[in-house]
C-alpha cells in the first residue's frame, strides 16, 4: 500500500506524477518508452512517478506481463518509480482483474468511469443523476472489495457520451455524498486523484471536490494521465491547479 504524508499544498503534491501511460498502453504515444519517461521525470525534478498502464478484458495476464517488462527496463534513477496499473471497476462490484493484482502491483489506480468502453456497465437510469449514483456505488464497491491506492479521474463525466452537457452529471452529486464517499475511502487509505486534465476541463466541480476533500481529511495524489512525454512533468500544472483548486 502506497501512502504519502497528507498535504494540501499543491507545490508539494506536484512533485509526484502518479498516472503515466507507457507504450504498453495502446493509447500512449510511441515516445512513451520507460527510460525516456524516467529521464523526463528526473529532469523535471519529480521525486516519484507511477506507471499506470491500462488492463485489458481480453488478456487477463496483461497487467502482470506489463509489470515484468517495465521492471526489466528500469535502471537506477533519482526518481522513485512505482510500477502499477490503471485497473477497471467496470460495474458495481465488477472488476477486470482478480485480486492478485492488488497484492502484486506497487500502485493500484482504480477507474470507475470509462463508460465509453464496450465492457463497461451503463446505469439502468441513464439520466445525469443515474450516472452520478452509479459512480458513487462503483467507488463504494472498490472501497469494500479492493485494496486500491487511488481513484483515477474520479467522478469525471467526460466519458459519458450520451449526455452532451456533462456538467449536469457533476452537478448531480450533493456535497454530502461527495464528503461521505471521500471520507470512507480515506479510512481505507485510498487516495483521490487530482487529475490535471479533468481539473482543467471541469474546474468548478474539482474546486468543490478539493474543498470537500480537505474538509473530510481526504488524501490527494496528482496524476497527469500522461500519454506523451510533454505531460510527464506535473510541476508545469502547479499554477493552474492553484488557481482552480484553492
Ligand atoms: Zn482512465
Ligand atoms: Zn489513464
Amino acid at each position: 500500500m502506497f501512502f504519502h504524508e497528507k498535504t494540501y499544498d499543491i507545490d508539494e503534491l506536484v512533485k509526484f506524477n502518479m498516472h503515466i501511460h507507457t507504450t504498453f498502453s495502446g493509447c500512449a504515444k510511441p515516445e512513451m518508452l520507460i527510460p525516456d519517461i524516467v529521464k523526463t521525470a528526473e529532469e523535471a525534478g519529480l521525486t516519484m512517478i507511477a506507471m499506470t498502464d491500462h488492463d485489458g478484458i481480453q488478456k487477463k495476464n496483461m497487467v502482470a506481463e506489463n509489470r515484468k517488462n517495465i521492471l526489466a527496463q528500469l535502471g537506477d534513477s533519482k526518481v522513485k518509480v512505482l510500477v502499477g496499473a490503471e485497473l477497471s471497476c467496470n460495474g458495481i462490484g465488477k472488476f477486470v482483474n482478480d485480486e492478485w493484482c492488488d497484492l502484486e502491483m506497487d500502485y493500484k489506480l482504480y477507474t470507475m468511469n470509462h463508460f465509453h468502453v464496450s465492457f463497461w456497465d451503463q446505469p439502468e437510469d441513464l439520466s445525469p443523476r443515474g450516472y452520478a449514483v452509479q459512480m458513487l456505488k462503483m467507488a463504494e464497491s472498490v472501497i469494500e472489495l479492493r485494496k486500491a491506492d487511488c481513484f483515477a479521474h474520479p467522478f469525471m463525466p467526460g466519458y459519458v457520451k450520451t449526455i452532451p452537457d456533462r456538467d449536469l452529471i457533476t452537478e448531480a452529486y450533493t456535497d454530502n455524498e461527495l464528503g461521505d464517499i471521500m471520507e470512507k475511502a480515506t479510512k481505507s487509505e485510498i487516495a483521490w486523484e487530482l487529475n490535471t486534465s479533468a481539473i482543467l476541463r471541469y474546474p468548478d466541480f474539482y474546486h468543490r471536490y478539493f474543498q470537500i476533500g480537505k474538509e473530510v481529511g481526504a488524501i490527494f495524489n496528482v496524476g497527469t494521465d500522461a500519454h506523451s512525454l510533454d505531460k510527464v512533468n506535473s510541476k508545469q500544472f502547479a499554477d493552474e491547479l492553484k488557481k482552480i483548486l484553492y
